[in-house]
């Protein structure tokens, strides 16, 4: 929203517009104000622009400093303002009828000569919710390919994953940021909140500030670490011996949930049986830690009454993330910190809208509305909103 000529100018300055935005990086999309001034300075006149805060739920109105320098993106020198396409080896600007059209008779060729296969579509965490419904549309009914997917597929996928298999439903947060100064314990796996996403760091100080405490397990040094109470330098790729550790101990030394286990979950016993191969001496030597750490993070997040985990793409991008996410919620579940204030799991979406793209069906196995593409039923209804065959 443009509101030009608003704002009272100071001398010197002329305010030409304030702009309603928000900044496009991180998936807390801080909400915005872009004032757009011009201004003389040595006989030249030149624009300046001024992003600030605007008050919203994320973020309330705070902005880190990739937020506050996201314009100049839009006003940079050699940013693309039209198609190119490359003709005898060199990349040319077109108008958009012709790159339309060059993409349309592409497209018709390959469909032709090779069928709808041939042609592979890769969407991401940058479009909004409708352009990611309409790519998933265009993939599958237009196009007629079954090579749909996005970033997610190298991001966060294995959340997703573990999300649908453990909860029934692949949610990036199960529980709202403003349970996160209500949680007495706050495990941070794989996850650089304070230099990810800066403007969340506020609700981890307001945790601390209320008597919570901290766990940061990363194999590097980063601002988050810092600002724990226990930083688990594992090694890369020990999170899910890690998590299973820490289980290990929930267990033996009765910080279960045993009550809420019984009545929302199952599979316990079989857990019970995997975790008597666990050794806490190897798991210790395997991450690279002390055995006693090990037990002081269980202690402390097994004994308190509330808790989050949130894990991002350090415990994701592994060779089976799906799995070493899976032993962080069996963390959740067996002390059965979910589904009350203060409690929960969290995925830390990286782009802007990496949750909406899959909810809306740019994802390979997934149809819009979190439909499954292997669930016949899911399959049936979404084919009778497009008006095409299930097949
Ligand atoms: S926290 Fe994320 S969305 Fe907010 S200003 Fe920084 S990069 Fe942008």
């Amino acid at each position: 929203m443009c509101k030009s000529g608003e704002g009272k100018p100071e001398a010197g300055l002329h305010v030409s517009a304030v702009m309603d935005t928000q900044c496009p990086f991180c998936s807390v999309q801080c909400k915005m104000t872009v004032n757009t001034d011009t201004e003389t300075l040595a006989g030249i006149i030149r624009t300046v622009y001024k992003a600030e805060g605007k008050p919203n739920a994320a973020s309330q109105g705070r902005l880190c400093i990739k937020g506050m320098n996201a314009h100049q993106h839009a006003t940079h020198a050699e940013r693309l303002v039209q198609p190119l396409i490359r003709k005898e080896g060199k990349l040319v600007p077109v108008k958009w009828e012709e790159a339309l059209d060059t993409i349309a008779s592409s497209f018709s060729t390959l469909l032709s000569t090779q069928g709808p296969d041939a042609i592979g579509i890769y969407g991401g965490g940058s479009l909004s919710n409708e352009t990611a419904y309409l790519l998933g549309k265009f993939a599958r009914v237009a196009v007629g390919t079954r090579y749909i997917d996005y970033n997610g597929r190298f991001c966060m996928s294995a959340a997703a994953s573990a999300g649908s298999k453990v909860f029934g439903v692949d949610r990036g947060l199960t529980c709202r940021l403003a349970d996160i100064p209500l949680a007495r314990c706050i495990v941070l796996a794989g996850t650089n909140i304070a230099e990810c996403q800066p403007t969340l760091m506020p609700y981890f100080h307001q945790a601390k500030e209320n008597g919570a405490f901290v766990i940061v397990i990363d194999p590097r040094a980063t601002p988050t670490a810092a600002a724990a109470d226990l930083h688990l330098q594992i090694k890369p790729g020990m999170d899910a011996v890690l998590a299973n550790a820490m289980l290990k101990v929930i267990v033996d030394e009765g910080f279960a949930n045993e009550e809420f286990i019984r009545k929302r979950t199952n599979g316990y016993d079989q857990l019970l049986t995997h975790l008597k191969g666990v050794d806490l001496r190897e798991s210790a030597a395997l991450c690279g830690i002390e055995v006693e750490m090990i037990r002081q993070a269980a202690h402390a997040f097994g004994s308190v009454e509330t808790g989050i985990v949130f894990t991002a793409r350090g415990v994701e991008q592994q060779t089976d993330g799906h799995m070493a996410v899976r032993a962080f919620l069996n963390l959740v579940l067996a002390t059965g910190k979910i589904g009350r204030e203060g409690c929960g799991y969290g995925a830390v979406t990286g782009q802007g809208n990496g949750q909406g793209g899959r909810e809306h069906g740019q994802k390979a196995d997934q149809l819009p509305g979190y439909r499954s593409i292997a669930n016949e039923e899911d399959r049936a209804y979404v084919a009778s909103v497009w008006g095409v065959e299930p097949s």
